[in-house]
This record gives C-alpha cells, structure tokens and sequence, in this order.
C-alpha cells in the first residue's frame, strides 16, 4: 500500500506512476480522480480546447469467424443478417461522406475468407483516388493480422502494403490486452503480441494508431492496469498513439448478457481519470459517447478527456447491442463548452481544421 499523499504529489508534479502505485487509484474517490486527470490533462495540453472529427463509419460487412463473445454485431449472434456491402457501395459511401463534409472514414468488418490483403489494397485504392483528400482511419489489428494470414504474409509487410494502397491510419481496437480474457472471450482474435505486432509495424511505417480499452467483461481493475501498462510500454517504445480511447462494453444482446453487471457512469468515469493519470505519454484521451451517450461525454471532459471522437454517421455496432446514441457537430460543440473548453474540429492527426472563439 502505498501513501497516498506520496502518489497525489507524483501526480500533481506531473511524475509518472509506477504500475504498482495506480493500484492504489481504485481507492480514490471518484472527484479525486476528476481532480488528477484534470491536472493531468492541462499538463498534456493546456490549450483549453477539445476536439472532434467528421467522421463516416463504414460497416463494410458482418461475417466472421471470431464470434468473439462480447460481440452482438457479428452474423453468427443472430442480431443483424449476414451482409457484406459490395465495393461499389462503400465507394459512394465515401464519396457521399466527403460530400457531407467527413474529414475521416473508417472501415470495419468481420475475418472472412472472401477478405484478403489484395482486396484491401485494391478498395483502398479506389477510395484513394475517388476521394484523396480523405483520412482512412482503417481495419482494426484483428483485420490486419487476419489479412497477412490469408495473403500468406507477415505483419509488417502486410502493414507496409496496406499503407502503399492508402491507409492513413488504423484504430486500436485492443479489447482487453490480457492474455487469459482474450483466450475465454476472443480466442480467434488477434493475440496480444500480434496486437504490438502491428503497433510496431505502423509506426515502423511512420502511420499512427488509436488505443482503446473495452472494458466490463468481468476482469479485474488490476488487469485493466495490465491493459494500459502495454499501451503505455507501446508508446514509450514506439510514440505510435496519437489518442486513447476507452469505453464499456456493451453487453447486450451478447452470449456475456446477464454473466456480467453493466458498468455505469460512475465506473466509466472512474477508469476514464485512472487511464488520463496513467498514460502520461499520451496527449489526447477521448470519451465514449457513443457508448455513454452525449451527457456523460460532457461530464467526462472533467475526467481527463479532451477529445470526443467523430461525429459519425451510420455505425452499426454499438447499435447491435442495443444502444442507440447520435451526434450532430453543433451538439458536439455545445457539450464541450458547457463544459468550459474550447471546441475545435480536427483531422485524422489531430490538428486543428477550424476553432470556435
Ligand atoms: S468484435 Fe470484431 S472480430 Fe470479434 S466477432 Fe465482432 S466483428 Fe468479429
């Protein structure tokens, strides 16, 4: 156990915290970790700002061989019919998105057979030069590792290929990096040391990521510590992270419905502060919205947060576990000066398009 008044000084004189010192964080209370991850935030980025992207979420299809327990979007859940959009249509999804004013698009499916690295490339491509002055913030770890399988090809080289076709960057998409819940929840995922893999092989490839943490699958807080010790081991090695993200899961539909308790604001706050404490090489945390929905987003940016993501059209998802939430950029806007920040719309590398006065 360690003092607390020794920790709270660490953290206000903006000194890292040992793993085993943010132990002791599950013990604060919940506005003493408001307090620090405020602290913490204006040391990472005092500009009083918080930013938000225009963004399309492209659910290119559903089919997968992961059936991750955790997951109502995938067909084998029942949820939503198998589907898989033709490439046509994702490139006038983009092209209609553009059209919108998107800055971003992202693109997230299932491990299918039908999806190689080729086909990536080759509808990477295509956006490319339909759209090029669009983001492609793309495929998840997963997707990438499943891809360098089924092209019969290795990590960084599939990396390095999927960056020559177009891709700009790739999100985290991490779940929990503990080995033993991945074995019991997502065995046919990526494992965690190809999840580095590819964190390793983009910032190899001068591309940037976004960490993420889905959390309440009934580990422990000392395993969501574990999770965040390797994001912020990755990033001292490899500076890849331009953001982390971290939300609930949404049980819900999912073969984990009624085996584990939904995690409330209170708890999503309370891990949203540890991780801003955390990862103190870090500089952008966002909230959850569209898993906690707009107000808590707003209540979250007094946590530690100081961006809330896109403002997207069209996923798909969260929406398979029953959680419905929207956001319009003047809706964006409002939360974060309620909150009494700045708001400022952003690119895919976080720098700012246009800024509110
Ligand atoms: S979480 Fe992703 S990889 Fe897992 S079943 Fe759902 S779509 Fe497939």
């Amino acid at each position: 156990m360690w003092l607390k008044m020794e920790i709270s000084e660490k953290i206000s004189s903006n000194r890292r915290i040992s793993l085993p010192e943010a132990a002791d964080l599950e013990n604060f209370s919940l506005f003493e970790l408001g307090r620090f991850a405020s602290m913490r935030r204006n040391f990472a980025d005092p500009s009083g700002s918080v930013g938000y992207i225009s963004n399309r979420m492209i659910n290119y299809s559903n089919i997968c061989a992961a059936r991750c327990k955790f997951c109502a979007y995938h067909a084998g859940a029942g949820k939503i019919k198998p589907f898989r959009l033709p490439d046509d249509e994702i490139i006038s999804l983009c092209t209609e998105a553009v059209e919108r004013g998107a800055k971003q698009i992202m693109l997230q499916g299932g491990l299918s057979p039908e999806f190689t690295l080729e086909w990536a490339e080759n509808l990477l491509r295509r956006i490319k030069s339909e759209c090029p002055k669009l983001w492609l913030h793309v495929f998840s770890p997963s997707e990438i590792v499943w891809f360098a399988r089924r092209s019969k090809t290795d990590i960084p080289a599939a990396v390095s290929r999927l960056k020559s076709a177009g891709a700009d960057s790739v999100p985290g998409a991490a779940d929990l990096l503990v080995p033993e819940i991945r074995r019991e929840l997502c065995g046919n995922k990526c494992t965690v040391e190809e999840w580095c893999g590819v964190m390793r092989a983009l910032a190899a490839n001068s591309m940037t990521s976004s960490a993420t943490m889905t959390f309440g699958m009934g580990e422990s807080f000392q395993q969501r510590l574990e999770h965040l010790d390797i994001v912020r081991s990755i990033q001292d090695e490899t500076g890849v992270f331009k953001a982390f993200i971290c939300w609930p899961v949404s049980p819900e539909n999912t073969q984990i419905e009624g085996k584990v308790d939904r995690v409330g604001a209170n708890e999503f706050l309370k891990m949203l502060a540890v991780s801003r404490i955390y990862l103190d090489n870090i500089k952008y945390i966002q909230s959850g919205w569209l898993t906690e929905g707009l107000k808590v987003a707003e209540i979250a940016l007094l946590f530690g947060s100081n961006d809330v993501g896109g403002v997207l059209m069209d996923e798909m998802v969260v929406r398979a576990a029953g959680v419905e939430n929207k956001a319009v950029v003047s809706q964006m806007e409002k939360i974060i000066s309620n909150a009494g920040f700045i708001p400022r719309e952003r690119d895919g590398l976080y720098r700012t398009i246009l800024k509110s006065v």
